[in-house]
């Protein structure tokens, strides 16, 4: 949360949920979806800073927050915060899902295992591992993951957000074969591009740019970022005429979609819940705000425990 860009988000519509993320559990949505408005109002009142009080997406709504401030909100509001000790029962498993542990993102996710993480190092599948000893299930789409498509090089946590390659949209992509190989429209959050980004050789591709998608300057701005741009001359197979740049991605792994499965009052077992990234099946086979997620079952975790739903 406090690398994220902190806009804690719903979609609009309903339907509009459903269509993006058709493979997600239609009651976790439902909670997410109905909840959300009153989870923003309770982090305002607990002092939260709002940096915007919309998303600038016509089709969603939220707020974007000041992460280090929230994050200071939250550990005053809750006071005593421990850490290192081991609490007693109900648990509420909370640690982010497993995009930093390779074996689990092996295993799972990419056999490869060729995504960069852009993510903290720490939240390396500890809940779902906890969890699974304890007899939980795990949720569908457990080989899905959010991510963007970032230069392929090395990059620090500071650059998570300049150096996103967002702009999918406007460019030819080919994998390293010279096959150019996503069909269709790319998804406004551009996930469908990355996903299928990670499924090509070598887990990478090539932005192709030409002069009227670098007329566009937040492209052209981005692009003039990325340490991986070169002229398309060399390039290992023949750019198409008129390819004024290349730009060399790699799919960088922000957080997992799939997880632990959780009901609506976000119970895994007797005295066992989750909330955030480290529960799946809510965003399946789209994307939709993580932060959302992990604000409205982290709060219903916490109603439930002290419970004892
Ligand atoms: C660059 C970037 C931009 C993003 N932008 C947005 C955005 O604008 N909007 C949005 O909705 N989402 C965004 N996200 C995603 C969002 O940050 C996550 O969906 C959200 O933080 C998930 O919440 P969480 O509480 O499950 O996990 P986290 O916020 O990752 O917190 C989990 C915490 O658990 C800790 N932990 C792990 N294992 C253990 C353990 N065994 N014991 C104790 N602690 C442990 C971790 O260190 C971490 O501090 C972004 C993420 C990144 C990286």
């Amino acid at each position: 949360m406090l690398l994220s860009s902190c806009v804690i988000w719903r979609f609009r519509e309903w339907d509009d949920f459903r269509a993006e993320c058709p493979a997600g559990d239609e009651r976790l949505q439902r909670v997410v979806w109905e909840g959300l408005d009153e989870g923003i109002e309770w982090l305002e009142s607990l002092g939260a800073p709002v940096v915007k009080h919309e998303t600038g997406n016509p089709r969603t709504i939220g707020k974007r927050f000041e992460p280090r401030g929230l994050t200071d909100t939250l550990v005053r509001a809750a006071g005593d915060v421990r850490l290192g000790t081991t609490s007693e029962e109900p648990t509420i498993l909370a640690t982010g899902g497993f995009q930093g542990d390779s074996a689990l993102v092996r295993e799972h996710i990419h056999p490869g295992g060729e995504l960069r993480l852009r993510a903290n190092p720490w939240s390396a599948g500890d809940g779902m591992r906890h969890a699974l000893a304890r007899g939980a299930e795990l949720s569908a789409g457990l080989g899905e993951f959010y991510g963007r498509n970032m230069p392929d090089a090395d990059f620090t946590e500071e650059q998570f957000v300049p150096l996103a390659q967002l702009y999918g949209r406007a460019a030819r992509v080919f994998n390293d074969r010279g096959e150019e190989f996503f069909e269709g429209d790319v998804s406004w959050s551009e996930n469908d591009l990355v996903q299928a980004t990670a499924q090509q050789p070598g887990g990478r591709a090539w932005y192709l740019l030409d002069r009227e998608a670098l007329k566009d300057p937040e492209v052209a701005g981005r692009v003039a970022l990325a340490p991986t741009r070169i002229d398309p001359s060399d390039l290992p197979f023949a750019a198409p005429d008129g390819t004024r740049v290349a730009v060399r991605v790699k799919p960088g792994i922000t957080h997992t979609i799939g997880g632990l499965r959780i009901d609506e009052h976000a119970r895994i077992a007797d005295g066992l819940y989750a909330a955030g990234a480290d529960v799946g099946g809510i965003s399946t086979g789209g994307y939709a705000s993580g932060l959302a997620a992990a604000l409205v079952f982290g709060r219903i975790a916490a109603e439930s425990a002290l419970s004892g739903l």
